[in-house]
């Protein structure tokens, strides 16, 4: 699902929600998208949308291989950042080794880090396990326990993936871009309701007063 600007690619248009990696550790279990969103597109009441995604991570985990992986169309920016550059983030990925348990262990500092200047009420969190392809299964099953563990905890939808073989990782960025744009298509439309909220609230105070004016200069 995209909206009306700028004009999209065919194979950029999402018009299912893509589903989670695993129903254990999905923060959103719904089917498809949400059916206020979905209107808005329809009747073309929302315009571009603009996401600031934040990947971090140790160094050597596979962020780069990671986003190059995907096929962006060179839309991405890269950034050695410092910490402020995390505010206003709409989407947090923290990537980790699956064959390295240190930086599973880190992980939770990382994300400390980049929520310092956010809103945790308003950035949806991804737990992302790399280089799935070099785990040994009884390995890769000990750490995803670990991983799925503290992805719900801090309330993280986990993800393993392989930048080596492309395995899980199309899937895993169309899940991002889909709930990212969903949760900026609603907060837009409920800043837009507030504001009419207020416009209405400022009409009928002016009316209260137009009203009054009146009333007193009917008594005079
Ligand atoms: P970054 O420092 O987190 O950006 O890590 P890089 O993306 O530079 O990757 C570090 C190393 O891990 C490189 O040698 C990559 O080739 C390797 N690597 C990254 N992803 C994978 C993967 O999925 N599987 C395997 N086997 N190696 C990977």
């Amino acid at each position: 699902m995209m909206s009306s600007l700028p004009p999209v690619k065919e194979d950029r248009i999402i018009c299912e929600l893509p589903l989670y990696f695993t129903r254990d550790a999905a923060v959103h279990t719904k089917d498809g998208f949400n059916i206020t969103v979905k209107e808005a597109c329809q009747g073309q009441k929302t315009g571009l949308n603009v996401a600031k995604v934040i990947v971090v991570g140790d160094v050597g985990v596979g962020k780069t291989c990671l986003i190059n992986r995907w096929d962006t169309a060179g839309q991405e920016r890269f950034r050695c950042v410092a910490s402020t550059y995390y505010r206003g983030a709409q989407a947090i990925i923290v990537v980790f080794d699956l064959s390295n348990y240190n930086s599973l262990d880190h992980a939770r500092e990382w994300l400390e880090d980049a929520m310092r200047d956010n809103d945790p009420s308003s950035v949806l969190l991804f737990l992302v396990g790399t280089k799935k392809d070099l785990s040994h299964p009884d390995q890769l099953a000990q750490m995803e326990q670990e991983a799925v563990r503290l992805s719900e905890e801090i309330r993280a939808e986990y993800w393993a993936v392989s930048a080596l073989s492309g395995e899980s990782v199309r899937d895993f960025f169309l899940r991002v871009a889909s709930l990212t744009f969903e949760a900026t298509v609603l907060s837009e439309l409920e800043r837009n309701k507030s504001r009419q909220a207020r416009d209405i609230v400022k009409i009928s105070n002016n009316c209260d007063e137009k009203f009054k004016k009146r009333q007193s200069s009917c008594c005079l």
